[in-house]
């Protein structure tokens, strides 16, 4: 075994801590090769953006500056996967591949069964090992709570003697344009996040969350950095125990706040890997109703000017547009108003789950496809297993902007609005205050409302409804809310 090589494919997983399939490789005996392959393909994909692409590449080239001071080199390539690997192939003869398991959109579906067929043609060993918190192979969701905290509790890998690694001169180039509005990636700023959360922002994080004025700092903010694993899930729970834990030596005074925010906060963690594991049992939620009773239901209503309208955030809605311009800027916003977007486009506006899905995908820094489609067909109630929950965009401003602020921050042709106004500026009769270069709103939100209702609610009591969502929940649901 000692000569022989063992190719490591970085993939989203850019770091070398609590990296099993980077510890396998390096303890498996033999030289070790670390590869990130910068697929031109993967990047033209509907699904990309620039955005996507910046965030990996700052990702990666925080990796291979973490190698540079151990001495060590990433091997860089771009092109297409089997071509590469056929390359290394030709150039170091067989070798064994180690990488972790992807549970990712449809391409990366089909890239990983290409890269399997060809692995298994010319045979190279192919070890995918698991990532996270999901679990390949599950045919039903019974215990599946326990398995995530047994996995969250083992120990967390080192970094492996790295003193075989051997390498080739990268042929693509890591540089990015810097945009000061968007979260940066890599393992260092990943770090830097999770202690400023952990030490000083997380006491905010229950009753923070809610509300887009407070909510960027509120919460972790962690989310890019799991999706493209520059930190591991279990890294992440390993601190927070070890934090909750230290907090527990203080007084109830000196702790207040934190414990409660903290165990919130530990639950975001687990569904973060409960709502993958969805996308791991079923591979295309991305291409199709989750409940085939809902199929035809948006299909042939498309407006492209009102979709238009909602991406660039120009619907006549301050809160809507606050926030939709607010997300296109900095390539985040907190769960609720991603939601009430989502319910916005696909209830008010009566658009296909699919474009909104794509649009608010390309937009997320934190793009994660088992998150991001569980969730849009909740949002968008195509689930057949959860209530559909139809937001009030002028409620949503009300509760969580009262006074205003961030619709006047991000949408400024309303700046001289009264209070009064703001959430309902179309209401007012002294236009003079209401900014021509906004837009009346595109719908009318309570007719939209009532409609969509209706329309959902119909589909729930068509024949056979209840022995499909039977069967989704024993597939994807969580065994908790069951109960
Ligand atoms: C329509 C829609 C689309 C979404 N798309 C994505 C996506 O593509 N990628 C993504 O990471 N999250 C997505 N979320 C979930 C959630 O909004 C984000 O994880 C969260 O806002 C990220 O900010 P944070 O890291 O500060 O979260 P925190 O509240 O600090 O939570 C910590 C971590 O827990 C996980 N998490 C938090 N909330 C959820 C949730 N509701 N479901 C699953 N995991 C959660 C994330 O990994 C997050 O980083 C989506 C939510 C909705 C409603």
């Amino acid at each position: 075994m000692k000569n022989s090589l063992n190719i490591v494919w970085f993939k989203k997983d850019l770091r070398l801590q609590d990296h099993k399939a980077l510890h396998a490789a390096c303890n498996s005996g033999g030289k070790v090769l670390l590869l990130y392959v910068h697929e031109s393909a993967m990047w033209k994909h509907e699904g990309s953006s620039k955005r996507h692409e910046n965030f990996a590449k700052e990702s990666v080239s925080d990796l291979s500056m973490q190698l540079f001071l151990k001495n060590k080199k990433l091997t860089v390539l771009q092109g297409h996967i089997i071509e590469v690997l056929n390359h290394l192939k030709s150039k170091f003869g067989s070798f064994k591949l180690w990488s972790h398991e992807e549970t990712g959109n449809l391409w990366s579906y089909q890239r990983d069964m290409d890269v399997l067929k060809w692995a298994k043609s010319c045979g190279i060993e192919w070890h995918e090992v698991p990532s996270n918190g999901v679990f390949r192979g599950l045919k039903t969701r019974d215990g599946w709570a326990d398995l995530w905290k047994e996995r969250m509790a083992m120990p967390l890998l080192p970094v492996p003697d790295l003193s075989n690694i051997v390498a080739l001169d990268s042929n693509f180039s890591l540089e990015t344009t810097l945009n000061k509005n968007v979260q940066r990636g890599g393992r260092q700023q990943a770090l830097a996040v999770l202690d400023d959360f952990l030490s000083v922002r997380g006491k905010k994080y229950r009753g923070g969350i809610s509300s887009p004025n407070i909510a960027t700092t509120a919460c972790s903010r962690l989310s890019p950095y799991l999706a493209w694993g520059c930190l591991s899930m279990r890294e992440v729970v390993n601190r927070l125990e070890n934090r909750v834990e230290e907090l527990k030596l203080l007084t109830p005074k000196e702790r207040k706040g934190w414990l409660g925010s903290l165990r919130d906060f530990k639950s975001r963690l687990f569904w973060h890997c409960h709502f993958i594991q969805k996308l791991e049992i079923i591979p295309d939620i991305e291409a199709k109703n989750i409940h085939s009773a809902y199929d035809g239901l948006r299909e042939n209503n498309f407006n492209s000017e009102h979709y238009q309208r909602w991406c660039e955030g120009q619907t006549g809605f301050p809160f809507i547009d606050a926030c939709m311009r607010y997300l296109n800027r900095h390539g985040w916003i907190n769960f609720r108003m991603r939601a009430m977007l989502v319910s916005f486009a696909t209830n008010n506006l009566w658009l296909h789950w699919k474009p909104v899905a794509l649009h608010l995908g390309r937009q997320f820094t934190d793009y994660e496809p088992g998150i991001h489609y569980s969730q849009i067909q909740m949002q968008a109630g195509t689930t057949g297993i959860n209530a559909p929950r139809i937001y009030n965009p002028v409620k949503q401003g009300v509760d969580q902007d009262p006074d205003g602020l961030f619709i006047r921050c991000h949408v400024p042709e309303l700046k001289k609005c009264k209070d009064s106004q703001i959430h309902t500026p179309w209401e007012t009769a002294e236009l003079a205050n209401y900014s021509d270069d906004y837009p009346r709103p595109i719908i009318d939100h309570l007719e939209t409302y009532k409609t969509a209702r209706k329309k959902l609610g119909g589909v729930r009591k068509k024949n056979g409804f209840k022995e499909e969502a039977d069967s989704i929940r024993e597939l994807i649901a969580s065994r908790k809310r069951n109960k």
